[in-house]
Formats: C-alpha cells, sequence, structure tokens
C-alpha cells in the first residue's frame, strides 16, 4: 500500500504545473508512484536537476540526470497566448487546460489568464486553428505558484469526476481535434469562419 504522507512529502517538492511530461496524469499520481518505489525520479523536466536532487536527498537515492525521453521545458516559465482573431471557440483547450486557466465558451474566443498559467503546453496540441503559441512570462515560477497550481488542478479533478464517466480530458480533447480541424479547414477564410459561428451564436442568443 502507498505510503500516503511520504507521497505527500514527495509532491511538495514536484513543481505542479500537472504537464504529464513524466507519463504520469498530473504530479500527485508521479508522486504516488515515486512513493511505492514504481518509478524513477528523474522524470520531471519542470523540476529539472534541481528537482530530482530534492527527490534524491528525500529518498535517500542518487541524484539521476533528467530523463531526456520526458522532453525538455525552456529555460525560463512560458505562458499560453491565445490569438484570439483566430480562435473558433471550439472549447478543446479549455478541457485541456489542467488548472482552468483559459476563460471562454462554446462558440465565443477564448484567453488565457496568464497568472494562472502553467507553462504545462496541454493546449497547444488539441486547437484545430494552431491558434495557441508558448510566450516568455516574463516572471519565475514560485512556490505560492506551485501551491496555487496544485489546489486549482485539485479543483479540477474532483468537478471532472462529478462530471464524466469518459475517456480523460487531454485523450478526450485529442480525439475531438481531427473532426473540428477538418470543418475549420474546409472554410478558405477564417475570419468568415468566425463571422458565421459568431452570427449563429448570436442568433441563438436572441432566439426566445
Ligand atoms: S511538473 Fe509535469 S513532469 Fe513534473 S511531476 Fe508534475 S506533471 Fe510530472
Ligand atoms: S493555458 Fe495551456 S499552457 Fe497554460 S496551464 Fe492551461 S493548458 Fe497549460
Ligand atoms: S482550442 Fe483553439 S480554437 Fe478552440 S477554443 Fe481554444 S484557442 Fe480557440
Amino acid at each position: 500500500m502507498t505510503d500516503i504522507s511520504l507521497a505527500d512529502r514527495i509532491d511538495a517538492l514536484l513543481p505542479q504545473t500537472q504537464c504529464t511530461k513524466c507519463g504520469f496524469d498530473g504530479c500527485r499520481p508521479y508522486a504516488e508512484a515515486m512513493a511505492a518505489g514504481e518509478a524513477p525520479i528523474n522524470r520531471c523536466p519542470p523540476g529539472g536537476e534541481a528537482g530530482v536532487a530534492a527527490l534524491a536527498a528525500l529518498l535517500g537515492q542518487a541524484p539521476l540526470p533528467v530523463d531526456p525521453e520526458c522532453g525538455s521545458v525552456p529555460s525560463q516559465l512560458h505562458v499560453a497566448l491565445i490569438h484570439e482573431q483566430h480562435c473558433i471557440g471550439c472549447t478543446l483547450c479549455i478541457q485541456a487546460c489542467p488548472v482552468d486557466a483559459i476563460v471562454g465558451a462554446n462558440k465565443l474566443m477564448h484567453t488565457v489568464v496568464p497568472e494562472l498559467c502553467t507553462g504545462c503546453e496541454l493546449c497547444v496540441a488539441p486547437c484545430p486553428v494552431d491558434c495557441i503559441d508558448m510566450v516568455p512570462a516574463g516572471r519565475p515560477w514560485t512556490g505560492e505558484d506551485a501551491v496555487a497550481a496544485r489546489q486549482r488542478h485539485q479543483h479540477r479533478q474532483r468537478r471532472l469526476a462529478l462530471l464524466h464517466d469518459e475517456p480523460a480530458p487531454v485523450a478526450r480533447t485529442l480525439a475531438n481535434k481531427a473532426p473540428i480541424a477538418a470543418l475549420s479547414s474546409q472554410q478558405p477564410d477564417k475570419k468568415k469562419l468566425i463571422a458565421d459561428v459568431l452570427a449563429k451564436a448570436r442568433a441563438r442568443r436572441q432566439t426566445p
């Protein structure tokens, strides 16, 4: 059985970006796997070598280089930026964001709240019109950010558990990308597509 208190102490050392680069569905599952002795300590690129060293000290293990198979992260924090003039309001990025850092609604423009963004990049791949870029945040990722991101992720997980009996959001958003991208590519002019979408949304709102 997993030692929960050890998992808590491990989790406290993880950056909480919830990026899944470790191969787990967020920081907590990775922490629990390490606590159970089922995962190595070097699978968190956002934590970097310092993070591995902290885990090594806690667990009495030798430090290791970060596993390159887990990918890399920029040397400074980046956050997502939605080019709103191209957004078609499909909501896939909202569904993918592990910390609810994106606001918007179906058929409406979406935007990222940069102060809440962890830089996890999980919203980038699902966007069917490629209108999300990662840009420098101009600030570091702090311990306070990590605590807040953990809370937001936990809140989101509880909400999703109540709402869905379906595949995990990341898998679901990627599965939905192709049909929406195909639909949008049938429109040669993105501005026309957006105008059509907004006109339909307005018409629906005006319908009693
Ligand atoms: S920050 Fe990303 S790679 Fe590191 S433990 Fe959390 S989810 Fe895994
Ligand atoms: S806005 Fe995108 S990059 Fe930022 S936390 Fe959400 S999914 Fe990750
Ligand atoms: S995934 Fe892209 S097109 Fe869809 S709502 Fe998000 S930013 Fe807009």
